[in-house]
């Protein structure tokens, strides 16, 4: 074996942006990446699902159920990878796309004359792996558990996705999807979870209504709702690759108002640097 320090073996530096990141908070485990316009994909391992796949990975790959929010390019760019690395490395798992209804059969379409998919092609019947969902679909996800799909509001045809381990329990995780504060606003309810991850395009201040008008959840919507939301954790999910750990927490009040945990959905800052979070 060639010692590791031999300096004609090299190897690179993780960077910070589109890092693979992981999270358990009582008892439910969440990993995954996003970035606002580059990539979101999540992954509930132990529901076997995934929602959205702007990018694959092989926690991803392994999911056997996509659940969609919207098909923006950063939300489902890595559908082609998963279909092929899925289909691939687990052959026999089952494989299921669900999408907003509204755009099943463009995806099926889009599938169906991707350059090179043949392989994905033999192995699995798109026009059955790829199922249309609305406000209030039910999608079974094996032993019990089920998505619910809820209607959020996007600038383009989107579903938010509640996921509990059994019909009627209180979610293990609720999925905003991209979209603005105004549906939770209206019935915070919907984010009763046990992690809640919710769309944070916008932290700026003085961009909080182009963040509404452009479909967008801003940091000052999600920190004024916090303290009537019931969920465990609130992921911020699909932040500017731009912001950093210490421009989210120099934006956030002490005292954090409400009870849920906040997790900002980026590598937190270097140990030594300061204004760190408790
Ligand atoms: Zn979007």
């Amino acid at each position: 074996m060639i010692p590791s320090g031999d300096p004609r073996v090299t190897f690179p530096s993780p960077t910070a942006g589109l890092a693979e990141l992981a999270l358990e908070i009582g008892g439910v485990g969440l990993a995954g990446g996003s970035v606002a316009a580059l990539a979101t994909a999540f992954a509930l391992d132990a529901f076997r699902t995934a929602v959205d796949m702007g990018r694959c990975s092989a926690l991803l790959a392994a999911q056997e159920t996509v659940l969609l929010t919207h098909c923006h390019s950063d939300h489902t760019a890595g559908l082609i990878a998963w279909l092929s690395a899925h289909t691939r490395r687990h052959p026999g798992r089952p494989t299921r796309v669900v999408v907003p209804a509204e755009r099943r059969d463009e995806l099926v379409a889009a599938l169906t004359i991707w350059p090179d998919l043949d392989g994905v092609r033999r192995r699995v019947d798109l026009e059955r792996a790829v199922e249309p969902a609305s406000p209030g679909s039910l999608v079974e996800l094996g032993d019990g558990a089920v998505a619910t799909a809820f209607a959020v509001r996007h600038n383009t045809a989107a579903l938010g996705w509640a996921i509990a381990a059994t019909p009627g329990a209180r979610p293990a995780a609720v999925f905003a999807g991209d979209g603005t504060v105004e549906p939770f606003r209206a019935d915070p309810a919907l984010l009763d979870a046990t992690i809640a991850v919710v769309d944070c395009s916008f932290v700026e201040p003085g961009t909080r209504v182009a963040a509404r008008l452009g479909g967008h959840g801003h940091l000052a919507d999600w920190l004024e709702l916090l303290p009537d939301l019931r969920c465990d954790a609130l992921v911020l999910a699909h932040l500017p690759p731009e912001v950093t750990a210490t421009a989210v927490l120099d934006r956030i009040p002490e005292p954090l108002p409400g009870a849920a945990t906040l997790v900002p959905w980026i590598t937190g800052p270097a140990a030594a640097s300061s204004g760190g979070s408790s």
